[in-house]
């Protein structure tokens, strides 16, 4: 509930946190409602939410001001009057420890009676639970901080106690530089009876589920799909690409550098989104120009002019100045036509050149094309030399896949 969702001031997160918690547990989210700090619609959503399902979650509108409506709206639709809770003053005036608490605050003592407060301990508005008719009814304050901790120690345990849920059961796996359309092909081909499927396409990867059948089922859908495309491109768990090196390096105890020339940065902001990157992290150079390609990264001038940036020897040169640059075990180097101008004939937009290289050995590298806008073509790169250079760290073995 809030003007401010309605208005498109915020973005909605709630969804995506409810969404994942509540199908966690078991429960199946029929209807997600915005709803502007109006009492109307707001009472008629909720007469019709406890119509229509088993539990109503609500979200905002605990706090001290005037549209602030909740505790009102959901006392009129449970047919009761409004309970004042002198506790929540107390703790209200230890929070504020001496400054003047406004006298507005008081509506944060109130709820719904014969409702059960639910303590914030990150913010001022206690959250409340209670029943309409048979149905659940629990409100939370709007700000995520506030209302994970409170989900997680009020929320869910009661849930857990009062319905009976049966949590999906679910394994997932990761496709990497597959077609939505080849991967549907492949789980159709490798489904067991009672398996269902589901896909959703993430940055870098498509992230699969099944669900249905018994764990032996699914397990054995997620292996001959394996067989089928390739171990290189379909991975068991919902891992991201940089997430499966960072792993590997883990493993390995290995560093790791990047020279980047056309995903700009791209790979190295990946790599250091993970927390604790900097134990397998040493950096990256964004070489963009040629000139920047021969002064740090040593790469031939000449070599350059006859070959061209994006070219096998360049990224193998790339990749040999990285590791020049310090001590990291590993270094990967990515050089392509990322779009939407600079492409020719023998090297139209997307293609890419990866090299990965160890430091006790060769560099090699491999060509891509990928099709779709200069950003898909930037994040396909990224991915792909996150799996080139897992493949190389943990030995695997690296195979192009083959629709
Ligand atoms: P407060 O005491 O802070 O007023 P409240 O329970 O009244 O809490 P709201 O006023 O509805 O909650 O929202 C407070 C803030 O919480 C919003 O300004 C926004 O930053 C955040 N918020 C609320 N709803 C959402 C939402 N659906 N998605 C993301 N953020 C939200
Ligand atoms: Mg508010």
């Amino acid at each position: 509930v809030g003007t401010e969702l309605t208005e498109g001031r915020i973005q909605d997160a709630h969804l995506r946190f409810f969404g994942q918690e509540l199908t966690r547990l078991g429960l199946t989210v029929t209807r997600c409602a915005h709803l502007p700090d109006d009492r109307a619609l707001f009472r008629a959503e909720v007469d019709r939410s406890v119509a229509e399902a088993e539990v109503l979650i609500v979200t905002g509108g605990l706090g001290p001001t005037s549209d602030d409506l909740t505790r009102e709206v959901v006392a009129e639709a449970a047919g009761v009057g409004l309970h004042y809770h002198p506790e929540v003053w107390s703790a209200l005036e230890a929070r504020f420890a001496g400054r003047r608490l406004a006298e507005a605050n008081r509506r944060q003592c109130y709820a719904p009676e014969g409702f059960v407060l639910m303590a914030n301990p990150h913010g001022t508005a206690p959250g409340f639970r209670g029943r309409i008719g048979g149905v659940h009814v629990y409100a939370l304050p709007g700000p995520p901080r506030e209302l994970g901790p409170m989900f997680r120690d009020e929320v869910e345990p009661c849930l857990r106690r009062e319905i009976s849920l049966s949590p999906v059961e679910e394994t997932r796996g990761s496709a990497f530089h597959v077609g939505e359309s080849n991967l549907e092909d492949a789980l159709a081909r490798c489904s067991r009876p009672g398996v269902a499927w589901g896909t959703r396409i993430a940055d870098d990867r498509i992230v699969f589920h099944l669900r249905g059948g018994t764990a032996r089922d699914r397990e054995a859908v997620l292996t001959d799909t394996q067989a089928l495309v390739g171990a290189t491109h379909i991975r068991r768990g919902d891992r991201g690409a940089a997430e499966l090196l960072f792993d590997a390096l883990v493993e390995a105890r290995a560093r790791l550098i990047v020279a980047e020339s056309c995903t700009g940065g791209l790979l190295s902001t990946w790599l250091t989104d993970i927390p604790g990157s900097s134990r397998v992290f040493d950096g990256g150079v964004v070489a963009y120009s040629n000139e920047l390609k021969q002064a740090i990264l040593g790469v031939p001038g000449t070599m350059l002019l006859t070959h061209g940036a994006v070219s096998k020897e360049a990224v193998l040169e790339m990749c040999r100045g990285a590791l020049r640059l310090g001590d990291a075990d590993y270094a990967v180097a990515i050089s392509g036509v990322a779009g939407p101008d600079g492409g020719t004939e023998d090297k139209p937009v997307g293609t890419v050149w990866i090299a990965v290289a160890a430091r006790t050995s060769e560099p090699t590298a491999e060509c891509f094309l990928f099709r779709g806008s200069r950003e898909a073509v930037r994040r396909r790169s990224a991915s792909a030399a996150c799996i080139l250079a897992e493949c190389l760290v943990t030995g695997k073995g690296w195979k192009p896949y083959v629709a």
